[in-house]
């Protein structure tokens, strides 16, 4: 039994629990238990929260043998990426700067997923303020891929992809910057959703490049990503970027999508992403899902958006410079750990704040904010910070232009299937370069999808098909979506997780 549940979507589980068929408490409990026998192996969880978990299932029993009309996701347990400040729970962003912090408060999400009664299960783990695409600069260890755990899990948000893939969560939260939600999602067969900059309010998210960061779901089908998306945005006065105004209904999009029916839909193929150095077999899965979208009835055309070829770079001067201005809070004084200088009597504040960010960040971080402090510089600001500003531009007119002859436009995620671990440490230019296609919807602040494409076929490895649409318009990519999702189910005869190895103890 608790096998099962945990291998249930999130659907299901809302439909089971309604019905009474089991309890919150039994299905909370399923995912303590599988967390207790695979996370040591995968290391998705930074801290588990299994009292608290525990405490909101059976509240939702409760409430429901009392007949009380409850959200659609009650007693759905979740887990959340450690980037977002959860009241009375440790909140560490992947860095040894936030060890042992205890937020006093909730991140608006977090407060969105309380009220809608789910389960927190714990903290996922990440790269160190989000920054990278293996979770190997968390500042307490790597997660593991589940379909493999000699390789990377994807990043930042890696912790969370894992859950999914591992089945120690049916439904997770992430944060995109970059691509730290798709890409995740791309290398564990799962989903992952960043949607229109401003529709998940970024109050209480530790902040990478508040320009960038954008909060969204991650989960194992389409239809579940759906439903964590309408809990998770919304107007929030406490965000100044949040939007306002009507958002379209993603739940009603991913259940028509699965209907399979995309006449009328007009597909783009984005000419500058997906072709040299991608690997193969990830261009032939993309193809394959190019096929399916035609079979569905979709009309696929080509569209060429030049400026993205400059979107890595451009990206690499703003988040940086972003990252340096936002990463200055960590100051020793206010929260966080505190390190003195060895052999000074009498420290200044400078001293000990020098001495505690050299120990508190780790590499990855030091190197952004020094490239965003030297962007930023008197004298550098026009040539770089300026000049990339101008690149994001000329990214979001060409958007704006393929948008006019395609209603989606879609690419492979990411370049390549996971990669082994270490493999990219030292070498921090290939790291980003797995970024490559994912940037462009972060520097327009339009959303993006990533999907299960299929396995390769010279790893085995998960493969991620990318949908990206117009702002506000994130219902088309659960349409897409979920109509690629249902034609790619029925060719494999079930759900592509299905096919990754057991990480049950004898397995391993
Ligand atoms: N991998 C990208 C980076 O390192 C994306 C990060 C993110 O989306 N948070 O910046």
């Amino acid at each position: 039994m608790a096998t099962e549940l945990t291998h249930h979507t999130a659907a299901q589980l809302a439909e089971g629990l309604r019905a009474q068929q089991f309890s919150a408490v039994e299905v909370t409990r399923a995912h303590l238990n599988r967390i207790a026998e695979v996370d040591g192996d995968v290391h998705a969880y930074l801290h588990i929260a299994g009292n608290t978990a525990l405490a909101t299932a059976r509240s939702v029993d409760a409430a429901l043998a009392a007949g009380e009309q409850l959200p659609a996701l009650a007693g759905v347990p979740i887990a959340v990426k450690d980037v977002m400040a959860t009241q009375g729970v440790p909140t560490t962003c992947g860095s040894a700067i936030l060890k042992g912090w205890v937020p006093p408060y909730d991140a608006s999400v977090i407060r969105r997923i309380k009220d809608a009664r789910m389960p927190i299960l714990g903290k996922t783990n990440m790269d160190e303020f989000a920054m990278g695409s293996s979770t190997e600069h968390s500042a307490y260890g790597p997660t593991r891929n589940p379909w493999d755990l000699t390789r990377i899990p994807g990043g930042s948000g890696g912790g969370s992809a894992a859950t999914l893939a591992s089945f120690t969560a049916p439904l997770a939260t992430g944060t995109d910057t970059g691509g730290s939600i798709r890409q995740p999602a791309a290398v564990t067969g799962t989903v992952g959703v960043k949607p229109t900059y401003g529709a998940v309010s970024r109050y209480g998210l530790v902040a990478l490049a508040s320009s960038l960061d954008q909060a969204g779901p991650c989960a194992r089908t389409v239809l579940d990503a759906a439903l964590l998306h309408e809990v998770m945005a919304g107007h929030d006065p406490m965000d100044s970027t949040s939007l306002t105004g009507q958002y379209p209904d993603v739940v009603a999009a991913a259940r028509r999508g699965a209907l399979g029916d995309l006449g009328g839909v007009t597909v783009g193929v984005v000419r500058e992403l997906g072709g040299d150095g991608y690997q193969a077999g990830v261009r032939q899965r993309f193809d394959e899902a190019v096929d399916l979208l035609t079979a569905a009835g979709a009309k696929v055309v080509e569209v060429s958006c030049p400026s993205f070829t400059a979107a890595l770079g451009a990206y690499y001067l703003i988040l940086p410079s972003e990252a340096s201005s936002n990463l200055a809070k960590f100051d020793a004084m206010r929260y966080g750990i505190r390190v003195y200088p060895k052999g000074v009597d009498d420290p200044t504040a400078e001293q000990v704040m020098a001495a505690t960010r050299e120990v508190g960040f780790g590499a990855e971080v030091k190197r952004r904010i020094i490239l965003g402090t030297y962007a930023l510089s008197s004298g550098y600001y026009d040539a770089y910070y300026g000049s990339a500003q101008k690149v994001r531009t000329l990214i979001q007119r060409d958007f704006a232009a393929a948008f006019e002859v395609a209603d989606v436009l879609i690419s492979p995620t990411s370049p390549t299937t996971a990669f082994p671990l270490g493999d990219k440490l030292d070498d921090p230019l290939s790291m980003y370069l797995q970024d490559v296609a994912t940037i462009p919807a972060n520097l327009a602040g339009v959303p993006g999808m990533s999907l299960p494409a299929g396995l390769a076929e010279e790893d085995g490895l998960p493969v991620g098909l990318q949908i990206l649409a117009p702002a506000r318009c994130d219902d088309r990519l659960y349409l897409v979506g979920a109509a690629v999702e249902a034609a790619l189910t029925s060719r494999w005869g079930g759900a592509l997780l299905d096919r990754a190895p057991s990480l049950d103890r004898e397995a391993v």
